[in-house]
């Protein structure tokens, strides 16, 4: 916690002047002044909206910036894509993003302002990243401070810019697991009294183009949820598209409307009733501790990364890190769930007996017809005898059955 300063004069920028006296023209002016200085390049994509450009806010509160690292690595679209504005239909991305921007200090805060007072000349949408501090529990001092106020030196906190800002936003897209539910620093026992964008705003937050908070979960999410999802509204802001379905807790319905269990590479072995004795196993991981059954998510389907990686394509659990109930009704963590007792015995007897009917349909399928009778004449196979007459006999009404199946 950072103590409560007294008054102080409002700082200088990084030229040292005050930057009241930058100019839209001056190279170390905020991005909000110098981006209001017409281009000299030749326009280099189709305007098919409205808005020929949108100011991102991305702020922070209590977060590990996972989620711009996650966002960095989206492919679809990129994220330079957006910022260059060529990405059809979309307008041109202005970033004004806490750690990645090219100002810092007064400058940055400076963008804040003008945001505040209406001065951008166009329209702005929030990205939060982090848990909301409740700064009515810091006492003395505050959680997360950013920026300061010019008439009387004190900081203004991160939840404060939140509360002047959010009205004024086109939209807020809560990215990250802490921004849409609390997360990590919500967890049971913080003294923060963190808590979900959702919670911070209330149910009856509106933004100024009439969407409620839009929540992209994920520890850290994936950057192309967030980036396919931020293109989607961004087309509704342009008046090209509808908005996209949401469900009731805001999130992507197309995204999230999945569980994890449902594509992941390994619920084949679930269904066989086979399962992971250690890391590293190629079977299904829920007698780990795997809680993709109950968990939506499309990590297993999207990858983490351009399509690759993702928790169990690699060999990890299911923690349930894109839920409201994590990290506390996961917990511990890397045990086995009660529920998944029940359901991998029952998968064991079901599907131990399916598996090895699928094992001697398997090895006729494997078979030419001329093979059934002598075995197959490879060079590789010398050691495996012919089938015998009892699976002989199972072939042949197999085949009968089949044969029988109308198209
Ligand atoms: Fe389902 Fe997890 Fe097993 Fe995949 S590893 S099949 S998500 S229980």
């Amino acid at each position: 916690m950072v103590e409560r300063m007294g008054a102080q004069p409002h700082p200088g920028t990084s030229t040292g002047r005050d930057v009241r006296e930058l100019s839209d023209y001056d190279p170390f002016a905020p991005i909000a002044m110098r981006s209001r200085v017409p281009s000299t390049d030749p326009p280099n994509r189709m305007r098919l909206g409205p808005l020929e450009k949108l100011y991102l806010i991305w702020m922070v509160g209590g977060s590990c910036d996972g989620c711009t690292i996650a966002v960095a690595g989206a492919t679809n679209p990129p994220v330079e894509h957006l910022l260059n504005g060529i990405v059809p239909g979309l307008p041109k991305l202005e970033l004004i993003h806490t750690v990645v921007s090219v100002e810092s200090g007064a400058e940055w805060i400076e963008n804040l302002h003008m945001a505040e007072r209406g001065e951008l000349d166009a329209p702005f949408v929030i990205t939060w990243e982090g848990s909301m501090f409740d700064e009515t529990k810091s006492g003395d001092g505050f959680f997360m401070g950013l920026g300061d106020d010019p008439a009387t030196g004190q900081p203004i906190t991160s939840a404060e810019w939140m509360k002047r800002l959010a009205p004024k936003a086109a939209a807020v897209v809560a990215i990250g697991t802490c921004a849409t539910w609390g997360g990590i620093p919500a967890a049971e026992g913080n003294i923060t009294g963190s808590m979900a964008v959702m919670d911070f705003l209330g149910r009856d937050y509106r933004s100024a183009f009439g969407v409620p908070v839009v929540n992209v979960p994920g520890c850290s999410p994936i950057g192309d949820n967030f980036m396919e999802t931020a293109a989607a509204v961004i087309l509704f802001l342009q008046g090209l598209a509808p908005l996209p379905e949401f469900d009731e807790l805001g999130r992507p319905a197309w995204l999230f409307g999945e569980t994890v269990h449902r594509h992941c590479p390994r619920a084949g072995y679930y269904e066989e009733g086979v399962f992971a004795e250690e890391y590293g196993d190629k079977e299904c991981l829920v007698e780990l501790g795997c809680w993709g059954p109950v968990v939506q998510c499309n990590i297993a389907e999207r990858g983490i990364v351009n399509g690759t990686g993702g928790c169990m394509n690699m060999g990890g659990i299911c923690i349930g890190c894109t839920m409201p109930g994590f990290p506390d009704k996961f917990a511990p963590i890397y045990a086995a769930s009660p529920g998944s007792f029940v359901s991998s015995s029952a998968s064991k007897v079901v599907g131990g007996a399916i598996r090895r009917m699928r094992a001697i349909t398997m090895e006729d399928k494997n078979m030419t017809t001329r093979w059934t009778e002598d075995g197959a004449p490879s060079g590789w196979a010398r050691y495996k005898s012919e089938p015998g007459s009892a699976k002989k006999l199972f072939y042949k009404a197999y085949r009968a059955r089949q044969r029988a199946n109308k198209t």
